[in-house]
């Protein structure tokens, strides 16, 4: 008698959370850092790493983690099982092929999270290339592969993503066909991956609304995106698929992953709560962390940050340039397309070199405490220009050596930076 009315429960559980995600203004934002971030050449992380990280990001607000991939290795597992203890919050996925085994080894990663805080993302590939080189495997096969492995993994989880990958290379028509399929045998959400990152914008939206319009049965299910940068569109093509009715974009942090890495996590926050107007969808994600996220993830995965990285790179709130530094003093909105805070930022540098004005110089020999004329000012600030084309590095001892062998002046106070 219990299990019919568990079921039944659970049932109704998954097509409340399913009901209230769908008509929600909220863009569920699902990080796959820990798995496709990892599979990038040189990134790795210790099941200890990956805790921290998915620590932050329950912090950060991210709705759901895919955790790993827990047919790989048995670290992988135990990563997860780590995960699911100690991180509360997030949903916790993991991925798996379109086999028992795989989704075994999900059930024991995933077996001690709580029926609504787990699931798994099934994936094949179903492209021609895919189909025929690597799968060799008719659409017919793929199909009945792909309903046997969800009605199998239904068995064990409520939530069941299907993701069929190299999505984009695959014919329209049999794509609705799979994703028709994948909604009866019980998929929950239905994902969308750019696997090889090719599309751009305006072709994911065409995409999506042609998915949209011949699988009436998409309206019982969510729709995640999942978009490769190897265009530099990944953060542009998950903004379209927004637009086109997506409910969850998964999101690594830097944007680390296969090849030229995955939409960012951090463009895509700060550029959907920027555009509230144009986008009309919120996301629950606390900016203010992201800059602490992104070191962390560099740190662990150790795979360094690009200075010019949108969002977190070291450059984003530095500059040289003498205008730039001129009005940032008078008023930081003059040149910053949000303030450091905002990300979490420490706040502006203005970095002294060949680039920089008066005005910078002049600010930063006070900050150092060194009492000048306006003059002496502008001796020390052509000297400093005119010997060293390089000098930002470590300006600051430049400019006391420089002051002292001027002026004989010392600092009157040592400056913390
Ligand atoms: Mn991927």
């Amino acid at each position: 008698m219990l299990k019919p009315v568990t079921t039944k429960l659970k049932n109704r559980v998954k097509n409340r959370i399913i009901k209230l995600h769908k008509k929600s203004p909220l863009v569920f934002i699902s990080d796959t850092t820990l798995r496709d971030g990892e599979q990038m050449p040189g990134a790795s992380m210790t099941p200890e790493d990956k805790v921290e990280i998915a620590k932050a990001l329950a912090k950060i607000g991210v709705h759901s983690i895919d955790a790993g991939f827990p047919a790989a290795a048995p670290s992988e597992i135990q990563a997860i099982q780590r995960i699911v203890r100690e991180v509360k919050g997030p949903f916790i996925s993991a991925l798996c092929r379109t086999t028992k085994s795989d989704i075994d080894s999900a059930k024991l990663a995933l077996e001690e999270a709580p029926f609504w805080r787990r699931g798994v993302s099934l994936f094949i590939g179903t492209s021609p290339v895919h189909r025929q080189d690597k799968l060799k495997m008719s659409k017919t096969e793929l199909i009945k592969l792909v309903t046997s492995s969800i009605e199998y993994a239904r068995k064990s989880f409520d939530m069941v993503v299907f993701g069929p990958e190299d999505a984009s290379r695959t014919e329209i028509p049999f794509l609705c066909e799979i994703y028709r399929e994948a909604i009866l045998a019980g998929a929950t959400t239905i994902g969308f991956p750019d696997t090889i990152g090719i599309l751009t914008p305006a072709k994911v939206k065409e995409t999506l609304f042609k998915i949209q319009d011949h699988v009436p049965e998409m309206d019982q299910v969510l729709l995640a995106v999942h978009m490769h940068n190897d265009l530099g569109l990944a953060t542009a093509n998950s903004l379209a698929a927004v637009e086109a009715g997506a409910n969850i974009v998964q999101c690594t942090v830097n944007g680390i992953g296969e090849r030229a890495g995955n939409a960012s996590l951090e463009e895509v926050v700060m550029a959907l709560k920027m555009n509230q107007d144009e986008f009309q969808r919120q996301v629950n994600i606390d900016s203010t962390q992201l800059l602490a996220l992104s070191r962390l993830v560099a740190q662990r995965s150790q795979i360094p940050v690009s200075l010019l990285k949108p969002i977190v790179g070291e450059n984003i709130f530095a500059t040289e340039a003498g205008i730039h530094q001129d009005g940032l003093l008078k008023n930081p909105q003059t040149y910053l397309p949000f303030l450091p805070d905002v990300v979490g930022a420490e706040g502006i540098k203005l970095v002294l070199g060949k680039h920089s004005g008066k005005k910078a110089f002049s600010q930063r020999l006070e900050q150092l405490g060194l009492r000048l004329t306006k003059e002496q000012v502008n001796q020390i600030t052509d000297k400093i220009i005119d010997v060293e084309k390089e000098c930002w590095k470590d300006a600051d001892s430049l400019l006391i050596k420089t002051s002292h062998d001027l002026f004989d002046v010392k600092p009157t106070y040592t400056f913390g930076q």
